[in-house]
């Protein structure tokens, strides 16, 4: 358990039944910029990102398919399978991204037996019923329900769910165990007071929380569509079976949503870009996150080809105008970068002579002096990282600074915006082309080589086939032979 000069923090993560698309990053890169922040200010953090590998059921709602089994069924694997291998693309997203690793990532099928008791705590306070489809919470008999999303909490008892529910008393009430109907077997399945099944999806956050966080603690990470509903439930639920008249969770915090193109993601027909999309049209990871830094966490931020390309852009000018200063000095603290700058200010040659008593700073110095102060206010205010960028970019222009305090702002610009601006080499920002950008004559001449190419092998005429292949690499086209005929892409 962390002691109490740690700060407890808990990012609801991600259901691992797909791949995560771009929308899906921004809770995570906005709770690594407060991980960040609190290193900045000398504050030991524990973070809890937890897997929902159970319980989330298609649609959020209480009844019907766990999101998992429903995957596992369509892509003929394993519900442990298809756990394991979207967690493990999820994590490799978030490397990608350069978010610091969490301390724990607790499975929720991991927990199932601690639900059960919490639900059964409960059940002994008399804040649930029982019906055939579950163990449900009554919310009329949680004082303040709905609070953190400011409702209007008798609209929102009736207008919260269209689902309907057989004996459920109000609309707000959910599950906190869902019991298998009878002759439909779900594959992960636990016995329980209430029968056979498995927990709501609200239960897991509050359990593993509190087992790896402590009962109370400090902060509370995820998107602005959890703050209507999940978080709503998950501190219901936990109040209830703390009873302390305490509140849970200190703080809130919720980013918005990331639109594309102006439309919300969830209302999106087409498929959502993954990074790794992004990735293939030639940007880079890192083009990604400082699009996301580009707009405050707590504002709606318009995902277009163009932002992300322009975001592209002004990272390799960035990294064009830093690679001069490398080495950076390693810095992860506010106190770290200020007694760097004032280390500078001491060997000065101005200070050298300094024997005779002035205790002027060598301006250069006051300079940097003073751009640390800009960072620091702006990330200690709701983690203006706009404003950050924006400092940044002014001391990279700045004609006052020496050379060395701009190093010190540099790498204490980084250790907020986590850009890898101490080592990504700006010319592994030039976008290379990509399928999208070929007219369709280039396309055409393409298509036709490997026509040829597929003759050629047939008629066994190797020398010709050798020449076709040499004229697709010098194009820069990778062909790959599938079951279904041959696939190709830019390399
Ligand atoms: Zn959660």
């Amino acid at each position: 358990m962390p002691s109490a000069d740690v700060v407890g923090l808990y990012s609801c993560g991600p259901t691992v039944y797909y791949f995560p698309h771009l929308g899906n990053m921004r809770p995570y890169v906005f709770a690594d910029t407060l991980r960040r922040a609190l290193r900045w200010k000398q504050i030991p953090v524990r973070h809890v990102v937890n897997i929902t590998d159970v319980g989330h059921a298609v649609a959020d709602s209480d009844t019907g398919d766990d999101k998992l089994e429903v995957a596992a069924a369509k892509e003929r694997r394993s519900v442990a399978d298809i756990a394991d291998f979207y967690t493990r693309a999820f994590m490799t997203d978030m490397a990608a991204l350069n978010v610091l690793p969490a301390d724990r990532y607790p499975r929720a099928s991991e927990y199932v037996e601690q639900m059960i008791e919490f639900a059964t705590r409960l059940q002994e306070r008399g804040v649930t019923y029982q019906i055939p489809s579950g163990l449900y919470f009554d919310t009329t008999k949680s004082d303040g329900y709905g609070t953190l999303a400011l409702m209007d909490i008798a609209g929102q008892r009736e207008a919260a769910r269209v689902e309907q529910v057989e004996g459920r008393r109000h609309k707000s009430d959910f599950a906190l165990w869902r019991a298998e109907e009878p002759g439909a077997r779900r594959v992960m399945r636990w016995d329980s007071p209430w029968g056979w099944g498995a927990p709501g999806w609200h239960l897991e956050c509050s359990v593993m929380s509190m087992a790896l966080l402590g009962e109370h603690f400090d902060l509370h990470t995820g998107g602005i569509d959890h703050r209507e509903l999940h978080h709503v439930n998950e501190i219901a639920q936990s109040e209830a079976y703390l009873d302390d008249g305490d509140p849970w969770v200190r703080y809130w915090m919720h980013n918005e949503f990331l639109l594309l193109n102006n439309a919300k993601i969830a209302k999106s027909s087409g498929p959502v870009p993954r990074l790794a999309d992004l990735v293939e049209d030639g940007y880079h990871p890192m083009a990604y996150r400082l699009f996301l830094l580009g707009g405050h966490y707590r504002s709606q931020l318009d995902y277009t080809t163009g932002a992300v390309d322009g975001a592209q852009t002004s990272l390799r000018r960035l990294l064009s105008r830093i690679e001069p200063l490398r080495p950076l000095p390693v810095i992860e603290t506010y106190e770290q970068a200020r007694a760097a700058l004032t280390a500078i200010a001491d060997t000065t040659p101005a200070d050298a002579d300094a024997d005779a008593g002035t205790d002027d700073a060598e301006p250069g110095d006051k300079t940097a002096l003073d751009y640390l102060e800009l960072m620091d206010e702006a990330i200690s205010l709701d983690l203006a990282t706009p404003r950050l960028l924006a400092i940044l970019q002014e001391s990279l222009r700045d004609q006052e600074i020496t050379p060395a305090g701009l190093r010190v702002i540099v790498a204490a610009a980084d250790a907020l915006l986590g850009l890898h601006l101490n080592d990504l080499d700006p010319a592994a920002l030039e976008r290379r082309r990509s399928t999208a950008d070929l007219d369709t004559a280039e396309i055409e001449t393409i298509e036709r080589l490997i026509a040829d190419r597929t003759q050629a092998r047939k008629e066994k005429n190797w020398p010709r086939a050798d020449e076709i292949r040499a004229e697709l690499d010098r194009l820069d086209v990778q062909v790959t032979d599938t079951p279904t005929g041959p696939s190709w892409h830019l390399r």
